[in-house]
């Protein structure tokens, strides 16, 4: 998911945020989006995908209420079925543990049901929005001249 060339990713006049192309490259996200198959190789690098059901060890384990179960949905592509869906919870900005992603059906977990990273209304799931901030030079509006070495260093400090 990181081997992709830079170049095509960073026309000046398309904001870093409204470009889920350049999120994969730039700050370390993979695709949410589930169409088929089942998973089997080894966690991902990705901080928007993993394999690891176990809450204590969950990469995105801080964004995720003690209330809320994980898994947050089993099975393929799955919303929020493991109990009740609380009352106000955002499909979109509520964190938990959601089987598909990575194009694939079963055997790889998302951080919400919906995300930027998933479709292309959404705005980014706070676990790919807090990728972003840690690029420091990435502001919401600028349109910054790349340079090779910027981005070596954004992509470094991406996958801390
Ligand atoms: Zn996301």
């Amino acid at each position: 998911m990181v081997t992709r060339q830079l170049a095509i990713s960073c026309e000046r006049s398309s904001p870093i945020r409204n470009s889920p192309k350049a999120a994969t490259d730039l700050a370390g996200l993979d695709d949410e989006y589930c169409v088929d198959g089942n998973y089997t190789a080894g966690e991902p690098g990705s901080v928007d995908l993993t394999i690891n059901t176990n809450r204590a060890t969950l990469k995105w384990g801080k964004f995720v209420d003690p209330g809320t179960p994980v898994p947050t949905g089993s099975g393929t592509c799955a919303g929020y079925n493991q109990g009740t869906k609380p009352a106000g919870w955002d499909d979109n900005q509520d964190v938990g543990l959601f089987e598909g992603g990575s194009t694939m059906n079963t055997g790889i977990f998302r951080p919400v049901i919906n995300c930027r990273m998933r479709s292309n209304s959404p705005p980014y799931c706070p676990v790919c929005y807090t990728s972003f901030s840690a690029l420091s030079t990435f502001s919401n509006t600028a349109s910054p001249r790349w340079r090779e070495d910027d981005l070596g260093g954004a992509r470094q400090r991406a996958h801390k």
